[in-house]
């Protein structure tokens, strides 16, 4: 898994220009089961995939927190939303708290995450690619890629599924 995440940029460098016209052909005319058939490579590719091996997210990008995410969390620890944000929180170019450091600091040794009942929703989420609308967060699914691996899985699968 480890050589796998570290040639992932390289790959995703590679194949960028192909998937961004696939995109761009998917945005004009997106199949009427996209829904589905996200759902379906979504499903198939985390039965494979054990994100215990990798946490490359949470060790290169980390999520941005919402406000309900800051209180949920900041409950949980017992802080006040104001301590939790000052503890651990920076509001970035885009006007979003995210982390102040990467490795997320919430994220143990053994990969496992020590917030894991209380994550961001953007952690819950990502790769996002059982999202409905899929060929609408096509920028983000193109950085995504070259972050995980099973983004990358799923995108090359849906070129081949999809013509
Ligand atoms: S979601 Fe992707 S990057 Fe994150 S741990 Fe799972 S496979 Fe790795
Ligand atoms: S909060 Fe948990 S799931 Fe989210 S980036 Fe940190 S360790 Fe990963």
């Amino acid at each position: 898994m480890q050589d796998l995440i570290k040639n992932l940029p390289k790959q995703a460098a590679e194949k960028h220009n192909e998937s961004k016209k696939f995109f761009a052909k998917l945005r004009k005319k997106p199949p009427k089961n996209l829904d589905y058939i996200m759902q379906e490579l979504h499903e198939e590719e985390f039965e494979r995939t054990d994100c215990l091996e990798c946490a490359n997210c949470c060790k290169t990008t980390g999520p941005l927190f919402t406000d309900k995410d800051i209180e949920r969390i900041a409950k949980f620890f017992r802080l006040k939303p104001q301590q939790f944000i000052s503890q651990y929180l920076r509001i970035d170019e885009e006007n979003d708290y995210v982390l102040q450091s990467v490795p997320c600091t919430f994220l143990g040794a053994d990969n496992y995450c020590s917030i894991y009942d209380v994550r961001p929703k953007a952690c819950r989420e990502f790769p996002h690619t059982d999202r409905k609308k899929f060929q609408q967060i096509s920028n983000l699914t193109l950085k995504n890629v070259a972050i995980c691996p099973a983004a990358f899985n799923i995108v090359e699968e849906m070129k081949k599924r999809i013509k």
